[in-house]
Formats: C-alpha cells, structure tokens, sequence
C-alpha cells in the first residue's frame, strides 16, 4: 500500500488526485501564520524511494487524472532531481492530464526561465502559488521571505514559462490595523500578474495564535465576520484581471463565492454588499463549520 510520511496537505482542488511526496516538510517552514510543517525537518526524497511509491501507485491507482506532487515546495527540487520523476510519471501514467505542486516565490525566483520551462515542458503544469499579501508591511510581519515585488514577479515569471497559476490569498492576516493597504496592494499585484486562480482564504490558527502574534507585533487586532468580508469586497473592488476564476469557498470562509472575473465582478460585489448591508447569519457559513 502506498504510504506517507505524516503529516500530509493537498489544496482543496487536489481531493480526487493521486498523491506523491517528493520532498518532506517546507524548504521555508518560516511563516509565523503556518503550522504545517513546524514538526517536520525538510528533506528531498531519495529518487529510488519516489520510484518504488510511482510504482506502488501504479499497481492501486492505473490511471490518475490528476497527480500531485507534496509536500510544501516541490518546486524546490532542482530542475535535474524534477525531470526524472516528471519522466517516469508521465510514463507510469500516460493520460494524466495536470501535474501540480505547491510552489513558493522563491522556488520559482531562483530558476532560470529555461529550467523552469523545461519543468513545464517534461509535465508539471500547474502551481499552487503562496501570495498571502501584496503589502510589504505585512509580508514583513509574517516572515513570509519576500517582498510584494518578488511575489508578483515569480507569478509573471511562472506564468511566461507556461505555468498555470493558483494563488492563496489570506484573508485577516492583517488585522483592523492594515486591512485596507493588505486589501489594496493584493489587488495590485494580483492585477499585475493575472494568475488564472485566485483562492482566498481566512485565517485560522487551530493550533493557537501565540506564534503568529510574537512575530507580528503587538499592532494585531482580529477583523470580526464582516470585517473579513469587506476586505474581501475590498480586495476585489479593485482587482482587475483578465479571466481569472475566483475563489472564495474555502471551507475557512464564511461566505463561499466562485466566480469569473471580470465578468462576475459585478454579481460578486453585489452578493457580498447585500451581505454587508443586511447583515443575517443564515447567508454565512456557520463557525462550527469553518475550517471542516
Ligand atoms: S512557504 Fe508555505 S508551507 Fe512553507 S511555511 Fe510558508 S505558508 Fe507554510
């Protein structure tokens, strides 16, 4: 049987995907709001190990339409530890149609253009992409290793060697403080870049906040419900992208929205400002179920 080394995460959209741990733990493993990967140490895989677990795959699961490739940053491999395992996926499973990975900026900033196209040419096409903030300050504060410049710069620079690109997008990271320049400079950059999935998502600390305060500082003051759903709004008043599909429907938020934009925006702002004028906890996601 295939097995993991615990603990294990895949994005929401990779619930029906094979899948395949390459690396363990976060090459970063920095961020003060992350807790996934605080009990792992960050290793690469040995390749024969990966190549037993494709084969292992191989024998429970013959033809995945979709493989991801965990942990936190795969992106991380260099382009000759990639190629291989892209080599021998595509040959184990000739109809997949998507291989994806997390990736941070940095993953992505420290490739040159032509191994990260040659990435892409051998077969994994999509990335699931940590933006968190476009605000320096609050980049700053949650130790995410890179300013907004280099976040959007890696989605460009993903993007031109063919990626497909899914960001995450943090929703009350900020605090009461800086809500609105967190709401304002994420757009931008978005905007800038133009991935073709924006996610959002609303911050939680089931472990606890202790971590993520220390490093903040002590100018955190939580956003209630409606709070996080204008900086929602906010955030996407001004986004102007080009056939990007959002995502709001985390199970963290408490309003689900998906949507096309810029054909939705309207729609969408329409439905979260009927939410903010009218406020009514039927139309939101009760407490008890964020996060399940
Ligand atoms: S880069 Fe991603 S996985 Fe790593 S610590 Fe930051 S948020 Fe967590």
């Amino acid at each position: 049987m295939l097995t993991y080394t615990p603990p294990l995460f895949r994005p929401p959209s990779e619930a029906k995907s094979l899948i395949l741990q390459v690396t363990l733990g976060c090459s970063w493993n920095k961020c003060s709001f992350c807790e996934m990967y605080t009990t792992k140490q960050f290793q690469p895989r040995n390749f024969d190990n990966i190549k037993k677990d494709i084969e292992q795959a191989q024998s429970e699961w013959p033809s995945p339409d979709k493989i991801f490739l965990a942990d936190g940053d795969a992106l991380v491999l260099s382009k000759n530890k990639l190629l291989p395992i892209l080599e021998l996926l595509h040959a184990k499973f000739p109809k997949v149609k998507q291989i994806s990975s997390y990736a941070t900026p940095q993953n992505v900033l420290k490739k040159s253009d032509q191994d990260l196209a040659d990435i892409h040419a051998a077969g994994l096409n999509m990335l699931y992409y940590g933006v968190e903030s476009g605000d320096n300050v609050i980049l700053n504060k949650i130790q995410k290793g890179v300013d907004a410049q280099g976040v959007c710069d890696g989605i460009i620079k993903a993007r031109g060697a063919g990626f497909k690109i899914s960001t995450t997008n943090l929703l009350g990271i900020a605090g009461k403080k800086y809500t609105k320049q967190h709401a304002l400079n994420t757009a931008k950059i978005l905007s800038q870049a133009n991935p073709e999935y924006i996610s959002f998502l609303m911050i939680m600390f089931p472990l606890g906040d202790e971590r993520f305060l220390n490093a903040f500082g002590n100018d955190y003051e939580a956003l209630d419900q409606l709070e996080l759903i204008q900086e929602l709004r906010n955030t996407l008043a001004n986004l102007e992208v080009k056939d990007s599909e959002i995502r709001a429907n985390h199970a963290s938020n408490y309003l689900p929205i998906k949507a096309l934009f810029p054909k939705d925006k309207v729609a969408t702002l329409a439905v979260i400002d009927d939410v903010l004028n009218n406020p009514d906890p039927s139309k939101l996601r009760p407490e008890f179920l964020r996060g399940l």
